[in-house]
């Protein structure tokens, strides 16, 4: 059986590139149909994301000449990581498989042969993992791969050097959509749903055409986003000093006394130095521990599913 795959693209003012990604994908795809990988009611799915140029009535345009491309319209722009969830979550009820990239094609189309090969093999989620960042400035190489690094230390399972360029199946889709978090961060959800996953190494390229729509101004706040969204551990960190300083301010205290009883001090210092440490201990901890309340409350208030069942046998019978 011949698995239907469905391509999301979410396209914001890309009026540049569209045609020649029209033209490169059509290729592929057509040669992955031929070669018998794909089934011929496979498609390239372009969202446009509240685009200002002509992007919509570009999408509109190939869809009338290509048979293998259609489109969707968000009513305004969203952003990024909203515009691929429409995508995904619209294409799965269409499709067997669903592969996220970009419109500018930095994401290398060939490595989709090697995608599909792998969910073959069982895998149902397989990411694009950057293998090199030749081609990307020393800014811009700098400020990515240390952000993976931020993000594995505070506590979110994300994979190195992996943006939105992943495969992933109908049945991981369905279980996506349970995650009902509105503050997106879909490279640290597809971690958390599970199932056996694999990888798939590219080079990434230059934009060809346009410029990026991920300003650093972007960057850091999707990055903040990503954090933010996946870790109470800065809390910890705040209830982690507050234990510290009041551990330090009882040892202050009786600092404090010891040099009062020995008559070393002016009057009223022994209480000022006291009531200082103490006080600012307490109020720390205090936000610590009321810090601990509201990260209990933000990870129920995302109403994650609890778990995932991946096979049941009961339903399969004899
Ligand atoms: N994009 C989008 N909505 C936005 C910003 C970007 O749909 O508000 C799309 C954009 O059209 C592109 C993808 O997200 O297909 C990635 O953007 P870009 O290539 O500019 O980011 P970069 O590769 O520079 O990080
Ligand atoms: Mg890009």
């Amino acid at each position: 059986m011949k698995n239907i795959l469905y391509v999301v693209i979410p396209c914001y003012n890309e009026e540049e590139c569209l045609k020649e990604t029209t033209k490169k994908l059509k290729e592929k795809l057509t040669n992955l149909i031929k070669s018998k990988k794909i089934s011929e009611k496979s498609r390239v799915v372009y969202v446009n994301d509240g685009s200002k140029d002509k992007t919509w009535e570009l999408i509109k345009e190939i869809n009338k000449k290509e048979e293998l491309f259609t489109g969707i319209c968000l009513s305004r722009n969203r952003g990024h990581q909203n515009a691929l969830v429409a995508g995904l979550l619209t294409a799965k009820n269409y499709a067997d498989i669903v592969i996220s990239m970009d419109a500018d094609l930095q994401d290398d189309i060939n490595a989709i042969d090697e995608m599909i090969d792998k969910y073959n093999e069982g895998n149902e989620i397989v990411y694009g993992v950057r293998n090199k960042r030749k081609k990307d400035s020393w800014f811009k190489r700098t400020t990515a791969e240390g952000f993976y690094k931020f993000m594995k230390f505070m506590g979110v399972d994300i994979v190195f050097n992996h943006a939105d360029y992943r495969l992933t199946s109908k049945k991981v889709l369905d279980n996506f959509e349970d995650y009902k978090e509105v503050n997106l961060f879909l490279r640290g959800i597809f971690p958390l749903i599970g199932y056996k996953s694999d990888v798939v190494y590219y080079e990434r390229n230059e934009r060809f055409a346009g410029v990026s729509k991920y300003p650093l101004k972007k960057m850091l706040n999707f990055a903040w986003d990503g954090i933010t969204s996946f870790s109470v551990k800065p809390i910890r960190l705040v209830l982690n000093i507050g234990i510290i300083i009041f551990a330090i301010s009882l040892i202050m205290t009786v600092y404090s006394l010891i040099v009062k009883i020995l008559g070393h001090t002016v009057p009223g210092w022994t209480f000022i130095s006291c009531s200082l440490w103490l006080l600012g201990g307490i109020q720390m901890l205090s936000l610590g521990i009321i810090g601990e309340y509201i990260g209990k409350m933000y990870n129920e208030t995302k109403q994650r599913p609890r778990f995932i069942i991946s096979e049941n046998l009961i339903d399969k019978g004899d």
